[in-house]
């Protein structure tokens, strides 16, 4: 039962978004839908704090560029679902750190990054989402990109003030039961405190509070502001305003990704 309940969760993440089943299960797994041969594949690395709606972003341009969305976030739930001997020694290392609640160290992330090279020279592209997140990873990129003999087209780097950062996280709401989100302005649930999708309770996530959004950010800016600035060093680093709907942020970051091209 259990293990049925795995296999379609599984599934389903694999199914919503393009076939990511070379990146998410890695090793010799192939993805089952080819990739769309583009002249000029885009690829790709997205970066921005918690609240910026950087994931939101990645799938717009995911459909709009046809480059698969890798997150290195996502391999490591998928490899939640996965039974103890379909889960690679780095997958199982990677789950202890995680459910500690800490960075994986990046040796981990990069030997998981390594058994999914073949993603890096995808005719389709990519989009890097949660990777690289230290100095030391984007050097590892930069040198498997260079061995795949690829280079990456840009850095979007989306940005929001602080205070528009706490006002979308603090007024977020998740139910207790199915785990939907709602937010108190911009997506308010039909009755308040109620999830529409199954009637149980909306609570707010311990991390959402305006006070820990604080030190969450502060922790962020301390960890990715070098990383900023390699990738500003090489003329890679473009800046998207995360300020609007999801759709002005998408169009900008297509115009911001124009501007380069000419
Ligand atoms: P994310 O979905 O990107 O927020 O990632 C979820 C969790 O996976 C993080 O909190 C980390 O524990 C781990 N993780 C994902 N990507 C990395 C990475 N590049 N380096 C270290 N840990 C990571």
């Amino acid at each position: 039962m259990v293990a049925a309940r795995r296999a379609s969760y599984l599934r389903l993440i694999m199914q919503v978004k393009s076939d990511r089943t070379a990146w998410l299960k890695g090793g010799t797994a192939q993805c089952k839908v080819a990739p769309k041969k583009l002249a000029h594949p885009h690829r790709l690395v997205l970066l921005g704090a918690p609240g910026v709606g950087k994931g939101t972003q990645a799938e717009l341009l995911s459909e709009g560029l046809g480059a698969c969305h890798l997150s290195t976030g996502d391999i490591f739930r998928a490899a939640k679902t996965l039974d103890a001997c379909d889960r690679t020694p780095n997958m199982t290392s990677a789950l202890g750190y995680m459910r500690r609640g800490d960075l994986v160290p990046d040796e981990i992330v990069l030997g998981l990054v390594a058994e999914r090279s073949g993603c890096l020279r995808c005719r389709g592209g990519f989009l890097l989402d949660g990777f690289p997140r230290t100095v030391a990873q984007a050097e590892a990129l930069e040198e498997a990109l260079g061995k795949q003999k690829v280079a990456l087209e840009a850095v979007l780097s989306y940005d929001l003030p602080l205070e528009q950062i706490v006002a979308r996280l603090s007024g977020r709401r998740t139910c207790s039961v199915c785990k939907s989100v709602f937010h108190v302005t911009t997506r308010p649930p039909k009755m308040s405190g109620i999830c529409d999708h199954c009637g149980a309770a909306l609570y707010q996530r311990e991390d959402d509070r305006p006070e820990s959004i604080r030190v969450r950010m502060a922790a962020y800016e301390k960890s990715t502001s070098p990383l900023s600035e390699f990738y500003r060093s090489k003329g890679l680093l473009v800046s998207v305003s995360a300020e609007g709907t999801p759709e002005e942020i998408f169009e900008r970051s297509l115009k911001a990704l124009d501007g380069r091209a000419g």
